[in-house]
């Protein structure tokens, strides 16, 4: 495995997957989309979190390329869900949050081929996950697999989507950090990560910051919990 692409929001997730890559690729670049989301924090945590795993390994640093940001307001337009609207986060009948947008990830992907395809990358990592998850439909290894088919037969190529958090519980991702990038790793993710949806940075607890009662919030603290007790 020699050059990649990570799919990189700036989230604890994405984060580990960007590590996961850096110690496997001698050149992994990343790609980050604004969509319209309600918080762009996570999106401005992006350039200290690069900029501090390359400080981590002096492997990391030589591995660490360009960073791409896409512009993909077009998908904000025509989602009307709690991610980009200021709406409550609830769940429908049948368990899905209004947190979900509608074809996000399979746009990602898309975008992210197209550019991996000018830059010669060959394996597009994502942090998507079916384990611990919000229940996205597009997160699923079906979904990611059937993408990967799709891509390569429409544009000729042999990309390889990974996705190494997909059959991992939120406390074996953080024990995934760990292995990876040691406590450093875990301290920086912990800090400087953002996944709460309602944006909030305010006090920071064990697992990082956040309101603590949003869905994102929850599941990021119980596998925190999960993982220390483990
Ligand atoms: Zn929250």
């Amino acid at each position: 495995m020699t050059a990649a692409l990570v799919l990189f929001s700036g989230g604890q997730d994405s984060t580990t997957c960007l590590a996961w890559a850096l110690d496997r690729c001698e050149r992994v670049e990343t790609i980050g989309f604004s969509y319209g989301q309600r918080h762009a924090i996570e999106l401005d945590q992006r350039a200290i979190l690069r900029e501090k795993l390359a400080a981590m390994k002096p492997a990391w640093r030589r591995s660490l390329g360009d960073d791409h940001t896409l512009d993909l307001s077009a998908l904000g337009a025509i989602s009307d869900t709690a991610m980009t609207r200021e709406i409550e986060i609830v769940a429908d009948e049948k368990g899905l949050p209004n947190t979900f947008v509608p074809g996000r990830n399979l746009i990602f992907l898309a975008f992210a081929a197209a550019l991996a395809y000018r830059r010669g990358l060959t394996r597009i990592v994502g942090g998507m996950c079916e384990t611990d998850f919000s229940g996205y439909p597009d997160c699923r290894d079906d979904a990611i697999k059937a993408m990967q088919v799709a891509l390569n037969i429409g544009m000729e190529s042999r990309f390889v989507l990974e996705t190494p958090l997909m059959w991992k519980t939120k406390a074996a991702t953080w024990a995934l950090a760990q292995a990876t990038g040691g406590e450093a790793l875990v301290n920086v993710i912990v800090e400087d990560t953002h996944t709460c949806y309602l944006g909030e940075r305010g006090a920071l607890h064990a697992w990082g910051r956040g309101c603590g009662q949003c869905p994102a919030c929850r599941l990021r603290a119980e596998g925190f919990s999960k993982w220390k007790s483990g």
